[in-house]
């Protein structure tokens, strides 16, 4: 493992913008072309751990984490509601089948950082 150096605040800021514009090319495009929103998406990712940089849940919830396409629904991905055990949505990826859930309440989901 190297020495991983804090980027500064205003790094992270423009990577965020840049991570936010990059998802919303790929829900523009994501309608004619599949591969070119996977591209972006790919890249949002890779701005995010480049950068350190937490993408909202908002914004990560609607990429899939089996093939990186966009998730819109009807299009790309089926939404469903849920109740139980807790409210939460589950979004199936209609491209790889791999499905997500997005609990809507966040109050309980503050965790420790134990990621690698
Ligand atoms: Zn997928």
């Amino acid at each position: 493992m190297g020495k991983r150096r804090q980027k500064p605040k205003w790094v992270k800021r423009i990577a965020l913008n840049h991570i936010k514009q990059l998802i919303s090319l790929a829900s523009r495009v994501v309608k004619k072309d599949k591969e070119r929103a996977r591209r972006y998406c790919r890249l949002a990712i890779y701005m995010s751990r480049r950068y350190n940089v937490t993408i909202p849940k908002e914004l990560k919830a609607r990429i899939c984490k089996g093939c990186y396409i966009y998730l819109k629904p009807g299009r790309t991905a089926i939404i469903r509601k849920k109740s139980r055990p807790k409210p939460h949505m589950t979004i199936t990826c209609k491209e790889c089948g791999h499905v997500s859930r997005l609990y809507l309440e966040s109050k309980h989901l503050k965790r420790k950082k134990t990621e690698k």
